[in-house]
């Protein structure tokens, strides 16, 4: 079994509308104009003015001491679980979370924990779920130190915790003695869809970060956020696992450019993914779960055709979309989709339908 990724299949057609994933977007020319500006240090010595701003900025807005800025959303997550637990211990996140599904089996691979799968629609649960998951405190059970959430959901369909239910579940944990952790890839997403600030949505987290490669548009980059104890034992990993940098201002200065220019217009992203549904929910064969951000996940199950096949189809007409088991697929709007995209999506799955 190779896994390495595939290469493009040069027999297929160029894509016209990309929905496979808001990680595919391409810099600007202006965010490209913010980065050839850049000032830029020695980010591992602590002298790039530009991430140092970028650190200042996402402390600020998260509501912490600090933070560290970080060249995947995966190391944010992998540092965190590394600061957070020791070797044994049992992390409490959802059966579909990042953490689980798409990182290797990183927890126990570097911070040497279990994570405990907990169940819950959406992607989320309830502190009801997570106290029945509680072990008796015995020699024999792994220490229970650390409740993770995403923050949007991903393979929970880009749900957003609602703040009453993220505080009920995280204020519970601390009450508990856990530590608490979010994964906010797109907590963006979230705090433009709901209305609710970045630092709300924070406020019991140990630890928070915000990914710049997805629907802000950044090249690379991710900024990790917490107390300054936090960031400081997190630099500390940075360092071991290779993520410290020297220029990467050049790569701040996408970031901030984001912040600026990116953030507001994600309702945008929000709107096209509700016409995406309403379209794909005039396609018989096809069930469509209502979005709340950027994500569309729905099932082929109906129409007789498997995710892939669908995925094959539609590709040939131009169209990326990603796949996430056998009958679910997800449609993923972001800077580079306009709603005239949209139409033309729905357009084309539902031929790909028709023609099964
Ligand atoms: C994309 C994503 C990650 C990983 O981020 P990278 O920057 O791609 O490493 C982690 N968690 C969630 C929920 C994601 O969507």
């Amino acid at each position: 079994m190779v896994y390495a990724p595939v290469r493009p299949d040069r027999s297929l057609p160029p894509v016209l509308v990309n929905l496979f994933s808001d990680t595919q977007t391409r810099p600007s020319t202006a965010m490209k104009d913010a980065m050839m500006r850049a000032e830029v240090g020695d980010e591992q010595n602590g002298d790039d003015p530009g991430v140092n701003a970028l650190c200042d900025r996402m402390a600020a807005l998260t509501g912490k001491e600090a933070a560290v800025f970080l060249p995947t959303g995966t190391m944010c997550n992998q540092i965190s679980l590394l600061v957070h637990t020791r070797r044994g211990d049992e992390i409490l996140a959802h059966e579909s979370s990042h953490i689980v599904g798409n990182e290797g089996g990183a927890p126990g691979a570097l911070a040497g924990a279990v994570v405990l799968g907990l169940r819950g629609a959406r992607g989320m649960f309830d502190s009801a779920t997570m106290t029945a998951a509680l072990r008796e405190k015995r020699r024999n059970a792994p220490p229970q130190t650390l409740v993770a959430v995403e923050q949007t959901t991903n393979a929970g369909g880009g749900a957003v915790w609602p703040l009453a239910l993220l505080n009920d579940v995280l204020g519970s944990a601390h009450r508990l003695g856990m530590k608490t952790h979010m994964d906010g890839a797109r907590l963006m997403n979230a705090a433009v869809a709901a209305g609710v600030t970045a630092a709300a949505f924070s406020q019991h987290c140990d630890s928070v970060w915000l990914d710049f490669t997805k629907g802000l548009g950044a090249p690379v980059g991710a900024v990790l956020c917490g107390s300054a104890a936090f960031i400081d034992q997190a630099w500390r990993w940075k360092q071991r696992l290779g993520g410290s940098m020297r220029q990467a201002g050049i790569c701040a200065a996408a970031c901030l450019y984001a912040l600026d220019h990116n953030v507001d217009r994600l309702a945008e992203d929000h709107a096209n993914a509700s016409a995406l549904a309403a379209g794909l929910a005039g396609v018989p064969g096809l069930a469509v779960e209502e979005p709340e951000t950027n994500l569309v996940f729905f099932d082929t199950r109906a129409s007789g055709l498997t995710a892939d096949t669908l995925a094959a189809r539609v590709r040939q007409q131009g169209l990326s979309v990603s796949t996430v088991g056998i009958y679910r697929v997800r449609a993923c709007t972001h800077l580079d989709v306009d709603a005239d995209g949209v139409e033309a999506a729905v357009q084309i799955i539902a031929g790909a339908v028709r023609g099964a």
